[in-house]
């Protein structure tokens, strides 16, 4: 046992946490509306693993051997549902794939170093015996970052960073903590909490991702808006390369030349292992709050948001849902009781008699820190604002309700996929002047391959993640397949997440805000960057690893 606790291996989080609908009676005949799909109908679960066909550890004896001796015997570990759990990250084709026990490559070992110096002769051993080497974190990716190749030949060792979780340092006066790379959002928060201190990097998948997994794929959480993307809170690292060590230390800012730092950012693993950060944080503040707010329509959503993001309020959350993702929201609530039962009717032909058309009302969560006079001085700001633009202050109640429950909504895909059908998502940045064509544009874009398809699918928007230029677009899509053959799935699944990529592309927004290139958005990868861009990121990577060794396939 190496005291590393896994996600399952077909689906998300951990055993015993499971979606459910029984609790939520709007949302059976939501679905059964927009994609056709009976909730209630008898679902296929994922088979049971002594069903999968895992091809046998090719790990030799030699490297075998210098593993054993790089970290002890208790921490090489070739069983065969450890080799499966390394195996994909936790996009929707990752799930499909593993649930069909489609398993072309695995790695041959899973090995769990205890510290740097065993991360560095593990590094050397693989790279000298002309192995492969796969950084793993929390596995969370939805971007197919850490697979291995389906043709690789040579040996594939999973390095799993899961027992590299402790917070090393707080430098109290520079607001700054030193943490391993394999700390998971609950480890690093409960450490610094315990010293009053905090990160403030929020992904919706806190609870299975770590330290080092968010800066290889240049992760964002859903406070980014006072603390920041992990790419703004990560400020200094240490990263193994074959031989040598990369050690940068934490400077508030630095004109050394191109940036390092930002080379190790969004490297998914190919320019080495990242064993420790040293990162931003902040005093535990004293109150927080989200706050609901609803508008009439999107246009007058993002124009509110917009306005937020250039006053002098500087909210934790800023987060608008477009009317498909606002219905579907209410629909996933449970029954209220007493004199709430009574209020939403009421607010709701209120807004009617006022001119709403309810269809088109888009929901929004807008979340605050610190003291109370300051949170009274944001509020007041963002109330005018919400006013302005034609929506209304909803309150506190349903802004907690979203704050306890985001990281249960994710076990949503599994019991989609038990019942038939496939959901996913696809998100991007863009300048404010780009986007409400490039929404308008990506959904058509959706509903078009949904018609091409001949398939009743459903697509739904929000706007997280607000800068001064612009904000993030993260779109969710819904179908059921027309076919039970999951390679079939997959191919129909590719014609709508393509057509959205590529409507980013179209529309001047990048292929991703912070899932990462992975191998599902390499395509477009040029397109983004230019080729000139695409060669010097090749160079680089050639440089370090000119042996294809680090995470090969990936990327570029
Ligand atoms: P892994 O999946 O284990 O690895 C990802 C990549 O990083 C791989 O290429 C791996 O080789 C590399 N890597 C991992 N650790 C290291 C290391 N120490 N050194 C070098 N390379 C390394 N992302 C967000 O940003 N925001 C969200 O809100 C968010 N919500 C999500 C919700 C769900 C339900 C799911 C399934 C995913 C979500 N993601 C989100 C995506 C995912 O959680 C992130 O990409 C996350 O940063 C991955 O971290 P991980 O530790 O799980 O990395």
């Amino acid at each position: 046992m190496t005291g590393v606790q896994h996600q399952k291996w077909w689906g998300w989080g951990v055993e015993g946490i499971a979606f459910t609908h029984e609790d939520k009676p709007r949302l059976a005949p939501f679905v059964m509306e927009k994609i056709g799909i009976d909730l209630d109908a008898p679902g296929t679960p994922p088979p049971a693993f002594e069903d999968l066909k895992v091809p046998a550890s090719q790990l030799g004896d030699e490297l075998g051997g210098k593993l054993r001796d790089a970290v002890g015997e208790q921490y090489v570990d070739t069983t065969d549902l450890n080799r499966v759990v390394h195996t994909y990250g936790k996009g929707l084709v990752d799930l499909v794939r593993v649930r069909a026990g489609d398993l072309p490559r695995v790695p041959d070992v899973v090995v769990y170093p205890a510290d740097e110096d065993q991360v560095r002769q593990v590094v050397d051993a693989v790279v000298a015996a002309d192995g492969v080497l796969i950084p793993f974190g929390g596995g969370s990716n939805i971007s197919g970052s850490l697979t291995p190749q389906p043709a690789e030949q040579r040996v594939v060792v999973s390095l799993d960073l899961g027992r590299l979780s402790r917070v090393l340092e707080v430098d109290e006066a520079a607001g700054l903590a030193r943490i391993q790379a394999g700390a998971l959002g609950p480890d690093l928060e409960e450490q610094l909490n315990a010293r009053g201190w905090t990160m403030g990097h929020q992904p919706d998948s806190f609870k299975h991702s770590t330290l080092g997994g968010w800066v290889a794929t240049r992760s964002s959480g859903m406070q980014s808006d006072k603390y920041g993307d992990i790419a703004d809170i990560t400020r200094g690292m240490r990263v193994v390369l074959p031989g040598k060590v990369i050690v940068l230390r934490p400077l508030p800012s630095t004109s050394s030349g191109p940036s390092v730092r930002e080379m190790i950012l969004g490297s998914e693993g190919r320019l080495g292992v990242i064993t420790e950060l040293w990162v931003n944080v902040h005093r535990v503040p004293e109150n927080r709050e989200i706050i609901a707010y609803l508008y009439p329509t999107w246009a007058a959503a993002i124009a509110a948001m917009h306005e937020i993001s250039e006053s002098d309020a500087a909210p934790t959350v800023t987060r608008v849902s477009d009317a498909n993702e606002t219905a579907f929201s209410l629909s996933m609530q449970k029954p209220s009781k007493g004199l709430a039962a009574k209020a939403g009717p009421i607010l709701f032909s209120v807004l009617e008699r006022r001119g709403w058309d309810l269809s088109a009302a888009c929901l929004s969560y807008i979340g605050y820190e610190g003291s109370e006079s300051h949170l009274k001085y944001e509020k007041g700001l963002v109330g005018k604002i919400v006013k302005k633009h034609g929506g209304i202050k909803l309150g506190k109640g349903p802004g907690s309700l979203y704050d306890q429950k985001k990281f249960d909504t994710p076990y949503i895909r599994d019991f989609l996929l038990d019942i038939g059908a496939l959901g996913d998502v696809s998100e991007t940045a863009a300048p404010w002047s780009k986007l409400m064509n490039l929404y308008a544009n990506t959904i058509r874009a959706a509903n078009v391959a949904y018609a091409e398809l001949g398939l009743k699918g459903f697509v739904m928007c929000h706007l997280s993640h607000s800068y001064h230029s612009g904000a993030c677009l993260y779109f969710t899509f819904a179908f059921p397949p027309s076919t039970d053959v999951p390679a079939e799935q997959i191919e129909q699944y590719w014609v709508v997440k393509k057509a959205i990529q590529q409507s980013f592309i179209d529309n001047d927004a990048t292929i991703s805000h912070h899932h990462g290139v992975g191998t599902d958005h390499a395509h477009w990868l040029e397109d983004d960057i230019s080729p000139a861009g695409t060669d010097v990121m090749a160079g680089l990577l050639k440089s370090v690893d000119p042996g294809r060794n680090l995470n090969p396939g990936t990327l570029l």
